[in-house]
Order: structure tokens, then sequence, then C-alpha cells
């Protein structure tokens, strides 16, 4: 048997955070791990300009309701889940990434959490574990899933290089060129194509 893992932003849906930031016009929502490399600073610091706002998880839901998958992604998902048991592993938050799945038709999503207390402010976050993407494919191999994934950025490369065929999918070139062992695509058809070519059934466009 065979599963789809794909990741979420930049692959099926808008980097979250970012879109939100451009939303909201709040420029310090901006910084991303490249800004701050230490993740767990970055999310203090995002939820410190949450509470600056006043903003409630309500709030943060509505916006990001506003919010479309990348043009393409809803047929992508359904072609893929035709074909393949898709898994999306991501390193987003449910609640912040409900209005999105809700779009997609709530594929099965493994992610983090925010904690939010009875107002619905954001009062912090919770990972799944650490190298999530990663061993979630080391999981699936202990139950004899044979995995493809499928991911554009430098935290889905653990998973890509675990899997039993990664995939770059929307990658920045610096990426392509530190990882030339992975196919890269950047077209729905051209992913659709890496996907029938990883696997070991004869499956059709
Ligand atoms: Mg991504």
């Amino acid at each position: 048997m065979e599963i789809a893992c794909l990741d979420l932003e930049g692959v099926l849906v808008p980097e979250i955070w970012i879109e939100f930031a451009q939303k909201t016009g709040i420029e310090e929502l901006k910084a991303t791990t490249r800004d701050i490399p230490d993740y767990d600073v970055l999310m203090k610091q995002r939820l410190r300009i949450l509470d600056e706002h006043n903003l409630k998880i309500q709030d943060i839901q509505e916006v990001i309701a506003t919010l479309k998958p990348l043009e393409g992604a809803v047929e992508f998902v359904n072609w893929l889940r035709e074909r393949f048991q898709v898994i999306i592993l991501s390193d987003t938050f449910y609640e912040f990434s409900q209005p999105l799945m809700r779009q997609l038709g709530f594929p099965t999503l493994f992610c983090h959490r925010l904690i939010t207390d009875e107002t619905g402010r954001v009062i912090d976050y919770k990972l799944r574990q650490a190298d999530p993407k990663r061993q979630s494919i080391r999981a699936l191999q202990t139950i004899y899933y044979r995995t493809i994934a499928a991911g554009d950025s430098y935290n889905d490369t653990t998973m890509l290089a675990e899997a039993d065929a990664g995939i770059l999918f929307h990658a920045p070139q610096n990426v392509i060129d530190e990882f030339p062992q992975f196919p890269a695509v950047q077209t729905y058809e051209d992913l659709k194509k890496e996907f029938i070519k990883a696997s070991n059934r004869e499956l059709t466009l």
C-alpha cells in the first residue's frame, strides 16, 4: 500500500502567517524563520503581536477564511485522493489552518496546536513532536506503507529523504540546487506525473 504525504503551505495553500500579515496590515507578523531562526522566539513574538492587536482565535480564523487555496490545489488533492491515501504533514496549527482545510475538504492533517483560553485569546502553542514530518514517515513505514512525499522547503527535506520517494514542488532555486537528488516540479500537472512515476502501481493521469 502507498500513502502520499504532502506539505501544506507553499504546496496547497499560501504561507498562512504572511498572508495573514498582509490581510491585517500588521508588518511585524511577516517575520519568518528566515528572519528569526529560533522557532520558539518567532512564535512567542507572533503570539505577543496577536495579543497587542487584541486578535482572538475567532478574529484570526475570520481573516484566514478569506484566503484561498492555491489555484488548482483543490482539483489536485481530489485527483491524489482517488489514487492514494493522503496525509498532510505540516508545521502549521489546526486552529490556524481550519478555514483553508475546509476549502480542501478536510484531508487528514498532522500538525501542531494553538492553546487558547476561554475568551479565544491565544496563550501558547504546542508542537506535536520534534522533527514531526520525518517521524510521521517513519511511523508509516513501521506499518508497512510505502510513502511518497512532496514539499517546497527546507523543513520538508528530512521528510523527502525518509520517504520511499521525495518530490520538490514550488521549491525556490536554492533548495532545488542544494537537494538535486529530488525531482523538482512547478505545476500540479507535473506533480501528478511525478506521483505516477514514483508509484509502484500502474496509475494514469
Ligand atoms: Mg511549505
